[in-house]
């Protein structure tokens, strides 16, 4: 999996693995038409979507951000998303990327739907413990908040065994918007496929790393108007996508997607026809 050094930060995309979801859900309003010229569908209409997490070593900490899906899907889930019939923990994945799990001292999740924190935490017969012991796990408060409400909506997306336990043990700090979690790492809400999800910016020596998360799950989604069917306020998107792409453009910012499973790193340019559009580094 691709490298990248930026400043003093080196930054690696660790794919947890791949589920295969319904391409119409993930373009939402966007037609086939259009969106299977950047993605093909298998022959139930599935698109496969990498669970990406980055790993980000500074010298100081080596901060993983999001933890991929887990080991909480059930067979019946994980054979309607084409996944393998087992994830191997976190931790293990991380130590066969060559990284030393160990290390892992700072945990961030962009937001508590399952795909992005089903690896914080490992089920044993005693209940869920933390993949990473010593490590320091933060989510937004707003969005734990949300998972708790269980609206019809989106209950499906939360699993408490994966964030619960670490806030019950206080390993788990929860934020009340932007937070700065390292020196140069930051959260920061950027609202739209809920009220409260983060992207995280990672800076250094001038230079700045962006998880964009699910504000663009795919390069196909730098498109403003490409926004999927399972966001909240999709018109929050938009306006969300404008100004951080804007940014992520002029200060020609490396940026990583929450699910693309071909593009690990990417520039954001403007194009005059789709506003914006994602090239490969
Ligand atoms: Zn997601």
């Amino acid at each position: 999996m691709p490298s990248i050094i930026l400043g003093g930060f080196e930054i690696s995309l660790i794919r947890e693995s791949v589920y295969w979801w319904d391409g119409g859900a993930f373009f939402g309003v966007v037609p086939k038409t259009l969106w299977s010229r950047k993605i093909e569908s298998d022959e139930l209409n599935r698109i496969p979507a990498g669970f990406n997490c980055y790993l980000i070593r500074t010298g100081e900490h080596t901060i993983l951000v999001e933890t991929g899906g887990g080991d909480k899907p059930d067979a019946r889930y994980r054979q309607r998303a084409r996944m393998a019939p087992q994830t191997p923990p976190m931790p293990e994945v991380i130590a066969r990327h060559g990284y030393d799990p160990e290390a892992v001292d700072i945990v961030i999740n962009s937001h508590l739907h399952w795909d992005h924190c089903g690896g914080n935490t490992i089920l044993t017969g005693n209940g869920a413990r933390a993949a990473f012991p010593r490590a320091r796990y933060f989510a937004s408060r707003g969005e734990w908040e949300h998972a708790h409400e269980r609206l019809a909506r989106d209950a499906v997306s939360y699993i408490d065994t994966n964030y619960d336990p670490l806030v019950d043990s206080g390993q788990m700090t929860l934020v009340d918007g932007d937070c700065q979690v390292a020196p140069g790492v930051w959260m920061r809400r950027a609202p739209g496929h809920n009220r409260d999800m983060m992207v995280i910016t990672a800076a250094s020596g001038g230079k700045v790393f962006c998880f964009l998360a699910d504000l663009v799950p795919t390069a196909a989604h730098v498109q403003p108007t490409w926004v999927t069917a399972f966001d909240l306020f999709p018109v929050e998107t938009i306006e969300t996508k404008n100004t951080w792409l804007a940014e992520a453009a002029e200060g020609e910012w490396v940026c990583g997607f929450a699910h693309d499973t071909e593009m690990a790193f990417a520039h954001i340019v403007v194009n005059p026809k789709t506003r914006f559009s994602a090239v490969p580094l």
